[in-house]
């Protein structure tokens, strides 16, 4: 399928990207998430523009100013990154306040990519800002455009030098996924092949006593009720070394890597172990919270629990109970074959809560709803949620459109995250949340 042309949206803090963004995007509804930035998602908009049609990415705010934190660095990496890929760049600078030192180091920047850009002067709508629009040449675009995104000047314009930049070309519809991918994870000799032979009622891989047996990540596709159910067993974690290794280092390369293309993951716990290992639970956490993936734990080798082990188990789940209430838990054998029989349909359901959608009335209205009952505050400014909407499935993720996106930290998203799961059916699969900065209310 033939790919839209690209163009990002660059420039620094407060010149208007957002307001500009959401203009040249206003009625187009197709708002996807495409892009995983480190700290932030970019967001990425086709627009179609008299019958032509480009990708619009927003960058949510990154600065592209070098910087000593090494977070801030990575996502102005990512930023350079992304501009590496793309047809076209949009370089916003502000009318009001004049050219600055940081707009003329982007520049150098945008020059030194070789990227075709167009310089946007924005907020030209005051006396001062007709003073100032001279500076601009200094930074060496060709194509300078003049506008005011927030009184919708010059839009048309932009539209139009964007949208002829390139042929026209049939629009590119990004393709609708189908079936459901799972990995099994856990640590050697937890029972992973046994499961995957189970479910796929075959001697595949070499079940064996010796740890680590099963060497490549391989995938198998299961039918089941008309479904695909693509499955694939993994070497799994290695051993502990030490306790600051961090878990990409920690996985298999190759079980790191279907891990990152899959949709769910059945986490296989050793029930007859006294404890749950930590990387386990740091794992089920990861792959949960950070790659926003579909859990189901399974607790394993039931034949060979005791009461002990039970116990013990029971207390070292109980310290992360915040995430196992999200999760659905099984207990299995693959040696007696208990419970054996509940994993895929288990899969299937998980599979459809993390492919549903969610309408934006419903969302807005129970976001707005519980925001009027319980207003939540930054400091003394009250958060305003202008619209709620699901922009993606398979994670679910909702874009909220907000008075101020930096305002909403991680207890004010969990906040919305509670409400959701309180009215849906989310069992297993995360939320994700992209925020949008709007400067009118919707
Ligand atoms: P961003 O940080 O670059 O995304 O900038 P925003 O889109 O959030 O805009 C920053 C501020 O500039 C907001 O208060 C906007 O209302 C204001 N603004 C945006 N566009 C214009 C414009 O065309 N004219 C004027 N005067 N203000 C604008
Ligand atoms: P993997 O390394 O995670 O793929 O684990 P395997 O599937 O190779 O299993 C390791 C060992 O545990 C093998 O000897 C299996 O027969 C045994 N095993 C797997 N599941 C169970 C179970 O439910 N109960 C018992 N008693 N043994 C099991």
């Amino acid at each position: 399928m033939s790919k839209n042309p690209s163009v990002i949206i660059v420039g620094r803090m407060n010149v208007g990207k957002s307001t500009l963004f959401n203009r040249l995007s206003e009625n187009v509804k197709s708002i996807t998430l495409d892009y995983e930035g480190v700290t932030r998602d970019f967001i990425k908009d086709t627009v179609s523009w008299q019958g032509r049609f480009f990708d619009l990415i927003d960058t949510g705010g990154i600065s592209l100013r070098k910087s000593m934190d090494p977070i801030a660095e990575k996502s102005r990496q990512g930023v350079l990154d992304l501009i590496q890929t793309v047809d076209a760049v949009l370089f916003v600078c502000d009318a009001v306040a004049g050219l600055t030192s940081e707009d003329r180091e982007i520049g150098k920047l945008l020059h030194k990519s070789g990227k075709k850009t167009i310089l946007v002067v924005n907020k030209m709508d005051s006396k001062i800002s007709a003073e100032n629009i001279d500076e601009f040449r200094q930074l060496g675009f060709e194509t300078i455009l003049e506008i005011s995104a927030e009184h919708s000047r010059g839009i048309g314009d932009i539209l139009d030098l964007v949208s002829n930049m390139w042929p026209a070309k049939e629009r590119a519809l990004p393709e609708e996924k189908t079936g459901c991918n799972v990995v099994l994870l856990g640590k050697p000799n937890v029972g992973k092949s046994s499961l995957m032979n189970l479910l796929l009622n075959k001697e595949r891989s070499i079940v064996s006593e010796i740890a680590g047996t099963t060497r490549e990540a391989f995938s198998e596709t299961i039918s089941f009720y008309q479904e695909d159910i693509q499955v694939t067993d993994t070497p799994g974690i290695r051993r502990k070394h030490s306790v600051t290794e961090d878990l990409e280092s920690l996985m298999v390369k190759s079980s790191f890597r279907a891990l990152q293309e899959t949709d769910i993951v059945l986490l296989l716990i050793d029930a007859s172990e006294s404890k749950l290992a930590d990387q386990e639970l740091k794992l089920a956490f990861y792959a949960f919270t950070e790659k926003h993936k579909g859990l189901i734990l399974l607790f394993n080798k039931q034949d060979l629990a005791t009461e002990d082990s039970k116990e013990f188990m029971a207390s070292s789940i109980d310290e992360y109970k915040y995430l196992i209430k999200k999760v659905p838990q099984l207990n299995i054998s693959c040696l007696t074959g208990k419970n054996v029989g509940r994993v895929l349909p288990l899969v299937k359901e998980v599979c459809e809560r993390y492919n549903q959608w969610i309408t934006e009335e419903d969302l807005t209205i129970l976001f707005k709803a519980a925001i009027e009952r319980k207003p939540l505050y930054h400091k003394k400014s009250i958060l305003i949620v202008y619209g709620a909407k699901q922009i993606k499935k398979g994670p679910v993720t909702i874009l909220l459109i907000v008075n101020e996106s930096d305002w909403f930290g991680p207890s004010q998203l969990m906040f919305f995250e509670n409400l959701m799961r309180a009215n849906y059916n989310l069992v297993g699969v995360p939320v994700r949340f992209v925020l949008r900065k709007s400067w009118r209310a919707r």
